[in-house]
């Protein structure tokens, strides 16, 4: 019998798997969610042996149950190979009595990675099984990250078209030349004249664009998200949290059924979210400690049970989680909720009309698992710092978050129980900040003159995204006005065939 998908804000939705990722969102707004979590079929004993791919297959074929299993071995064989740089896919590795899982060995030296180099394969999987005619076409807006690690996952892939926009002068020097580098025939990248709200906003009216799906669609053609709220992004970061408990068992650290902590640096709650399911299927997981930059907004929830985004976006050097409405909390509310569709919109409705929403205690109850932590900018530098001078580990921006409020808040309480920090980008990525951090002075140098200090003091390879970048020529140079999104997508699509350089 097939595990079938429910929308948050409507339980009669039923879809399975494959429907779920090929729509990405419900119709009614909603999340797909499993309407059971189904349990892990091997026994705990068994994860010590196993690899990531065979980690892959044994928790993914629980969630993925339309998929046969000989194409879910395909998609998971086409996603962690080569494109990473070890063989372990995501090492844990021990630094000051932490357990560090580096989660950004992938393409783009990010843990978007993880979830981003297996969803195209999940997708024309699922379109080639519901008889999709049409040619997918992602649409995604990125202020950095996310745009990148959608780029490399699709480009090349038959059956898909990729079509990503940035703000001009809102991301990084490093991601932008990654983006504008791009290679793949499928690809389009451009640049837009505003900030991310203006490239988000116009992607979302892109979407619900009924005039240009039907021309699309006579053309041969429909769209699709590759944004984290697609449930084919979740149930792949479930992975490697079983992944590191099995690496745990190997090393001797915890015997079978010993638990283990999970702190993880949130931006829109999915990683976090996925460790939570992992809980559920029956992964020895203790506490899962939900950690925020000065962005606080999930800190302030989980003490006092009232969500408010009513507050000033500060703007950090963990920019991957300066976010105020965190998409993937919805799961874990309509879960409190008691899989309560009519509640869960009902707080979601109230989150959009006034900016914030209380849960009862009974709610809360449900959510006890998590706990919550922030830290401050200077908490983070000092926590680089401090983790470099101790133990000549070197931590980018996001990861010393949640380092941070491990050490300051958590640590002594949590006694033998080992804490597998999620590490979720490379320092090569914020080498600015990294620099600053561990000698003070980095207003002067480029990017890869900082590249190439890092590389001196961490001892560490400059990660094969970076080498890249640094000659490839650039292959996307289109900057446009923001109202001029649609033609531009138009011409892509219908007058050049899909072969823009
Ligand atoms: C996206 C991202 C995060 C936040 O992850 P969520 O799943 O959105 O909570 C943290 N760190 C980095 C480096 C990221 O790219």
């Amino acid at each position: 019998m097939n595990l079938m998908y429910n929308s948050t804000r409507n339980a009669t939705l039923r879809v399975t798997a494959s429907q779920a990722i090929l729509k990405g969102l419900a119709d009614d707004g909603g999340l797909f969610v499993p309407e059971t979590i189904p349990q892990l079929e091997a026994s705990l004993e068994e994860l010590a042996g196993m690899s990531y791919q065979e980690t892959a297959y044994a928790v993914m074929k629980q969630f993925l149950t339309d998929y046969t299993e000989e194409e879910l071995k395909d998609c998971i064989s086409r996603a962690y190979d080569e494109k990473f740089d070890t063989r372990e896919i995501a090492p844990l590795h021990e630094a000051g009595g932490a357990y560090y899982l580096e989660l950004f060995h992938g393409a783009t030296i990010a843990f978007k990675d993880m979830a981003l180099s297996i969803l195209p394969h999940l997708m024309t999987t699922a379109a080639r099984k519901n008889q999709e005619q049409h040619e997918i076409v992602i649409l995604t807006a990125t202020s950095g990250d996310t745009g990148k690690a959608a780029l490399a996952g699709f480009a090349d892939v038959p059956g898909t078209r990729i079509i990503v926009f940035y703000p001009k002068n809102g991301v990084s020097p490093v991601q932008e030349k990654q983006m504008v580098t791009q290679k793949g025939a499928n690809t389009c990248v451009i640049g837009i004249h505003g900030n991310f709200d203006d490239a988000q906003t116009g992607v979302k009216k892109l979407f619900s664009d009924r005039e240009l799906a039907l021309e699309l669609a006579e053309k041969g053609f429909c769209f699709s998200s590759a944004n984290s709220i697609n449930i084919g992004r979740l149930v792949p970061q479930i992975v490697y949290y079983v992944y590191a408990y099995g690496r745990l068992l190997d090393k001797k650290v915890i015997a079978a059924g010993e638990p283990m902590n999970v702190v993880v640096p949130t931006g829109n709650f999915g990683n976090i979210l996925a460790a939570f399911y992992a809980k559920q299927m029956g992964l020895p997981i203790g506490k899962l400690i939900c950690a925020s930059n000065e962005n606080k907004v999930l800190y302030d929830f989980f003490r006092t049970g009232t969500y408010d985004r009513n507050r000033e976006f500060v703007l950090t050097s963990s920019p991957s989680m300066d976010i105020l409405i965190s998409s993937n909390l919805e799961r874990l509310i309509y879960h409190a909720a008691g899989k309560d569709a009519e509640k869960n919109a009902g707080l979601m409705r109230e989150l959009t009309e006034t900016g914030h929403y209380q849960v009862k205690d009974e709610m809360r109850d449900a959510m006890r698992d998590f706990s919550g932590g922030y830290a401050t900018e200077e908490q983070t530098f000092a926590e680089i710092r401090r983790v470099y001078s101790e133990c000549g580990y070197v931590l980018d921006t996001h990861t010393a978050v949640a380092s941070s409020v491990y050490h300051t808040s958590y640590a002594q309480a949590c006694g033998d129980v080992p804490a597998v920090i999620a590490s979720t980008a490379s320092p090569y990525k914020f080498a600015r900040s990294v620099m600053a951090a561990i000698d003070g002075a980095a207003d002067e140098k480029d990017d890869f003159a900082l590249i190439e200090d890092l590389h001196r003091i961490a001892g560490t390879q400059i990660p094969r995204a970076i080498e890249e970048i640094r000659t490839a020529p650039v292959l996307h140079d289109t900057v446009i006005e923001k109202d001029e999104m649609k033609a531009a997508v138009r011409r892509f699509l219908i007058s050049e065939g899909g072969t823009e350089k």
